[in-house]
């Protein structure tokens, strides 16, 4: 193994044709997520050839979140996506293996989740389809930009089977109904919250403030194989578990994903994580620096939106100056050798972001004289023609439909 986990063979990547991509955007799944911590490779490694007692592997996996999150229990499932299905789920059925085995009929059972309206988001598929897949039918609660106590209070009725709140960049920062009010006003009439905090830092705080169900990435952060954590109460963890007989079972994790996010779980208590704040810091530093000497570029430090330890780069390119948008410039990054990929999710406002937690060592020093070249030749080049905003998102809307040519 190299100094990253990596095998010192052949770069699978250039054996299967695949581009080298060099991932600035983030723990993005789509470009495979995080670079796996090598204990999770190894124990990945070492459970694949051995036959294992699924029942006694989520046992262990139990123990272990429940001793990393403070919950009282745990699961490991697909993908923090699944783990939505399946919470939801739990919530209607308990352990009534009759009414497990009927999902997504839900016929006399509670079925409604409330989602405050603000939270209705994307990450990649909607929220509120991940609730539909267990028979459940999503409430929005308030508007997208406002919403208050008692518009949770009166939402709540006989067919309410549990609030889904969830973290992440993409909700409304602002006019939501804080997590301890929720939980107040949920737990008053006995509705278990579930939280979704797939790309949070932070695995004690969520329990600790009164959710019932908290799920987490095992490949986001953690630096896990594929997975989803599902931490919580004990009786609606074993309900979770009770899913595998049923929607849970086209959702199911193998030994390989259990023992690597065991093993993920265990270095993420090890790990020094001052110092790799201290190594972010620098590579913001390298790129921060080389971006300054350019006009019409402007690079400042971003924190986190969602509180996670954790600050990108905000790169907002002035197109009349440096004579190329931000999108063409991400749009040229990603296509030439080698490619790099930055956070684009707000790129129509004029900027993208550099995320400098998935990097190998010495990436970051490629990634500013990619950009770096890239900008020098938008700079000289006489005849810029900027593509409109609008063009650009139709096109790449296409593209993403072209698949598989
Ligand atoms: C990434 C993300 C998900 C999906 O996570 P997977 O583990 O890839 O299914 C769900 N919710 C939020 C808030 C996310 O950030």
């Amino acid at each position: 193994m190299g100094r990253d986990g990596m095998a010192d063979s052949v770069d699978i990547r250039e054996a299967l044709g695949l581009r080298p991509v060099i991932n600035c955007a983030g723990t993005m799944t789509s470009l495979g997520a995080s670079i796996a911590v090598p204990d999770a490779i190894d124990a990945v490694t070492r459970i694949l050839p051995q036959w294992t007692e699924m029942a006694d592997l989520q046992r262990c996996a139990s123990r272990v979140i429940a001793q990393v999150t403070g919950a009282q229990a745990g699961f490991v499932t697909a993908s923090t996506s699944a783990g939505l299905t399946l919470s939801v789920a739990a919530a209607m059925t308990g352990c009534d293996l009759a009414a497990v085995e009927r999902l997504p009929d839900t016929t006399g059972l509670a079925n409604e989740v409330l989602l405050l309206a603000g939270h209705n988001v994307s990450y990649g598929a909607p929220v509120t389809q991940a609730i539909a897949l267990a028979g459940a039918r999503p409430v929005l609660v308030g508007q997208a930009t406002s919403a208050s106590a008692y518009q949770l209070e009166g939402a709540i009725t006989d067919r309410t089977s549990s609030v889904l709140f969830v973290v992440s960049h993409h909700v409304v920062h602002y006019g939501q109904i804080p997590l301890q009010t929720v939980c107040e006003i949920a737990h008053a009439r006995a509705i278990p919250v579930i939280v979704d905090a797939a790309s949070e830092y932070d695995l004690t705080g969520f329990i600790k403030g009164g959710a019932d169900l908290v799920l987490y990435s095992g490949h986001k952060f953690l630096g896990g194989p594929t997975s989803g954590i599902i931490a919580g109460r004990k009786d609606l963890i074993a309900a979770c578990y009770q899913q595998n007989r049923g929607i849970g079972r086209g959702l199911k994790v193998g030994k390989e994903g259990i023992a690597g996010v065991i093993a993920a779980l265990h270095a993420w208590q090890r790990r020094d994580h001052a110092a790799i704040r201290a190594r972010e810091s620098a590579i913001l530093a390298v790129w921060q620096d080389r971006l300054a000497g350019f006009a019409g570029v402007e690079a400042r430090r971003s924190p986190d939106p969602t509180g996670n330890p954790l600050d990108r780069l905000t790169v907002t390119i002035d197109p009349n100056v440096a004579r190329v948008t931000a999108w063409d410039l991400a749009d040229r990054l990603a296509a030439g050798a080698p490619p790099v990929m930055v956070r684009d999710d707000e790129i129509d406002l004029g900027y993208f972001q550099l995320d400098p937690c998935n990097l190998h060592h010495g990436e970051e020093v490629i990634v500013a004289d990619r950009i770096a070249a890239e900008l020098e030749a938008a700079r000289g080049d006489n005849a810029p023609s900027p593509m409109c905003f609008a063009e650009w998102s139709l096109r790449r809307e296409r593209a993403a439909l072209a698949w598989p040519d």
